[in-house]
């Protein structure tokens, strides 16, 4: 199930963007992923009220077997964002630095759309009726699911940057 921005914003208290300015603000796009147990607290509305914080969300889904996953950009002062990463961390959640991507090696594709049963975005699906899978990457969360979906290992994360969370 995916959930838009209006179901996230039930669950999450969606805050939208606020401009995080000044000389010690930290910017990050952040990979969460929620434990099942975890998914409906407001862990990411405690960011902006614990650490203060701003979020954008980018991406939230709910996986098959209930965890969450949400892309989101996180700002606010160096010290503030490192103790909120550790907050979330402390309840359970993963923290990934979003530096990467998902891509298709297209020539190691034969097209057996195992992966688009796993992929809870739509960016990989199968296209009627040449039933060819086309990879929309503007659509990818970058969770990473359809990596060990695939038989032939086509699916990859490659980092983008090399940077870490407190850089
Ligand atoms: S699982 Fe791998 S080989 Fe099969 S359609 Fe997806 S990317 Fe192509
Ligand atoms: S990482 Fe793979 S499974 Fe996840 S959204 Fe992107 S294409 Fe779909």
């Amino acid at each position: 199930m995916d959930f838009n921005c209006h179901y996230v914003a039930r669950l999450f208290c969606d805050y939208g963007i606020r401009y995080a300015g000044g000389l010690d603000m930290h910017s990050k796009i952040l990979i969460l992923r929620f434990p099942r147990t975890e998914v409906q607290k407001p862990l990411v509305c405690n960011l902006v009220k614990r650490f203060d914080l701003t979020f954008n969300i980018l991406n939230a889904t709910i996986l098959p077997r209930k965890e969450g996953v949400m892309v989101l950009e996180l700002s606010g002062s160096r010290k503030n964002f490192k103790e909120g990463v550790n907050y979330l961390k402390s309840q359970g959640v993963s923290v990934k630095n979003a530096s990467q991507e998902v891509k298709r090696i297209n020539n190691r594709c034969t097209h057996c759309g195992a992966c688009t049963a796993v992929c809870p975005t739509g960016a990989l699906s199968v296209q009627r009726p040449e039933m060819r899978v086309e990879f929309d990457q503007q659509k990818c969360s970058v969770c990473e699911l359809c990596i060990p979906a695939c038989p032939t290992r086509a699916m990859e994360a490659r980092p983008t940057r090399n940077q870490s969370f407190f850089e």
